[in-house]
């Protein structure tokens, strides 16, 4: 079959463009959801895609579609992420899947590409969560798996009493139910994004063939010993609940490393009570997060964690679940085309697993679905490093191209 590409001029505009909504001056952006600079974001989304000839819609939760026509009654194929980001976030993180969104359907008209579906790019509304908690807001009420009216009442965290609806109000991008992605009107959903961690480019590979995403367990673990003055209390009485929550971690780490290589784990919250030099820490607390793709390995972690016993140098050891999410599997066939594709083209490539969450992680319970990374230099994300150059950008954005051709041919 022809091999399509996008442009690479069209794309870095793009990216310079974009780059310019919530620019912080150091080379990253902070642009909340629905923030004014995230609605500048949307209406330079909507302004192109009119200009291609693209009908708009917004859904109830401010998600918001372009779409072009195809040449058969069939139902739409999409593509997208988010535009909003993290306070002095990158200008890649979510706004790239966007962009090579918009670039590849650009593509398709000014190439006159025949093909039989509508596409559709699209935004989703508040995927980072980090002025309205939680993350991934929009797509989880649309999949069906966080309440709506419960997430319309999330307050700004920075403005108590101003609500989520009040901001979805404000930014007119309230639109209606019937507009949702959803199984009547759309095929298929498929994601680029920057793989935000150092895999792909450390290893030079150009494309990340995203199988799924990894589950994870968060931990919470409380150790209680005795507060005592650092002067007075010998060595041999101290219920010191720092040391015995440190020798834990110590343990954690020797036991978690004889499992498969692939799993992380990462102890990133840590508090002492009272937290003063001279006095022995009474209580500690301290998190474990683990992820890997395979159920199993995290069943080995769990093993790990419940041989701790319950008394660690005279201090009581207590430990809960904060939250955990199960491995999710991209449709098999549509990752097989993104392979296919990858390799047409000529790019290097790996199959590998998500470490954090995407939209498209609750899409794929609806829809047939997948994801495209592309390098991330330095692995470096969620802040002003974040980059990707617009040469690797743009051959995830022909594979997205190609892999949205292939399926407009197979799929009904
Ligand atoms: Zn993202």
């Amino acid at each position: 079959m022809t091999s399509y590409v996008c442009n690479y001029e069209r794309l870095e505009d793009k990216i310079q463009t974009f780059s310019k909504f919530g620019d912080t001056g150091k080379g990253g952006v902070t642009r909340f959801s629905l923030s004014e600079d995230a609605i500048m974001a949307r209406k330079e989304f909507e302004c192109r895609m009119t200009a291609i000839g693209a009908s708009l819609e917004f859904d109830d939760m401010g998600n918001l579609y372009a779409t072009i026509p195809g040449s058969e009654d069939l139902k739409r194929i999409a593509s997208g992420s988010h535009l909003d980001s993290v306070r002095q976030g990158g200008n890649y993180d979510g706004v790239l899947g966007v962009l090579t969104a918009m670039e590849v359907l650009e593509t398709i008209v000014l190439e006159k590409i025949p093909h039989r579906h509508p596409f559709t790019a699209m935004v989703w509304t508040n995927e980072e969560g980090a002025r309205f908690e939680p993350a991934m807001m929009s797509s989880g009420v649309i999949c069906g798996k966080f309440d709506k009216e419960k997430m319309l009442q999330s307050e700004a965290k920075d403005q108590p009493g101003y609500r989520f609806q009040d901001a979805l109000k404000a930014s007119g991008y309230e639109g209606s139910k019937d507009n949702r992605l959803s199984t009547e009107q759309y095929r298929a959903f498929l994601e680029l994004h920057i793989e935000q961690g150092p895999v792909l480019v450390s290893e030079g590979l150009a494309i990340g063939v995203v199988e799924g995403v990894c589950g994870m367990i968060n931990f919470e673990f409380t150790f209680r010993g005795q507060a005592g003055h650092a002067g007075t209390t010998p060595m041999k009485y101290r219920r010191d609940a720092l040391y015995a929550a440190t020798k834990t971690i110590l343990y954690l780490h020797e036991k978690l490393d004889e499992l498969d290589e692939k799993l992380v784990y990462t102890t990133g919250k840590i508090s002492a009570h009272p937290n003063i030099h001279t006095i022995i820490p009474d209580e500690v607390k301290f998190t474990l997060d683990a992820r890997h793709q395979d159920p199993e390995v995290i069943k080995q972690v769990l093993a790990i964690i419940h041989q701790i016993p319950e008394e660690v140098e005279k201090c009581q050891v207590s430990y809960q679940e904060a939250w955990s999410r199960k491995t999710v599997t991209f449709t098999p066939s549509f990752v097989d085309v993104v392979e296919q594709a990858a390799k047409d083209f000529g790019y290097s490539y790996k199959r590998m697993y998500s470490g954090p969450g995407h939209d498209a992680q609750f899409v794929v319970d609806m829809l047939e679905t997948t994801m495209i990374f592309v390098p991330s230099v330095d692995g470096h994300s969620h802040c002003e490093l974040e980059f990707t150059p617009v040469e690797d950008c743009l051959k995830g954005c022909n594979v997205m191209l190609q892999t949205f051709l292939t399926l407009d041919e197979k799929l009904d």
